[in-house]
């Protein structure tokens, strides 16, 4: 049952023209976000950070999620977006990665933002915004000032990096506060 469910889910996806994040419907943000609020539950039980990623097709199939690894391992670059970005690109035997878009359910901050144009990621669409998490030092201007210095893909076309904040924003600052 599962199984058919999650055909029909996929099918009703392939219906949308997904190559142009910004024309799809919020309820297709949405959903999508939920899978990486689920993946930030995950982090939470493994005792890090309560911030999940997911990285989806154009088809909004996902093809990799990623959670906060940085306290269980002790490593400052865990962060979910990283750990999605490496996972989708290990996955697809490729690091360039322009035909899909990564979920955050909180806010990339420059190394992750940085790691999304050097993967030329073809969107990001993010849950709350800095100001929402306790982590200290957090730099909350990081996408601002990636945005006005024109995060650019890697592809040569030049395009700007497609941003998209606010999606879920209340379930996701919830669970970082909790
Ligand atoms: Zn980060």
């Amino acid at each position: 049952m599962l199984a058919f469910a999650f055909v029909l889910w996929v099918m009703s996806e392939t219906t949308i023209d997904d190559a142009r994040p910004n024309l799809l419907p919020p309820d297709v943000h949405e959903r999508r976000m939920r899978l990486a609020i689920r993946a930030a539950r995950r982090s939470v039980d493994l005792g890090g950070a309560a911030i999940g990623a997911v990285i989806v097709d154009p088809a909004g199939v996902p093809v990799a999620c990623g959670y906060s690894l940085v306290a269980p391992t002790c490593d400052p670059t865990a962060h979910a977006e990283v750990m999605a970005i490496r996972r989708a690109s290990a996955r697809l035997r490729r690091f360039h990665l322009p035909d899909l878009v990564l979920y955050s359910t909180l806010e990339p901050c420059s190394m992750c933002l940085g790691a999304c144009a050097w993967a030329a990621l073809g969107g990001v669409v993010f849950a709350a915004d800095g100001k929402c998490t306790p982590i200290e030092y957090y730099d909350q201007h990081s996408y601002r000032a990636c945005a006005r210095a024109k995060c650019s893909r890697r592809d040569g076309r030049g395009d700007p990096l497609f941003v998209l904040d606010g999606v879920l924003r209340d379930t996701a600052a919830a669970l970082l506060s909790g």
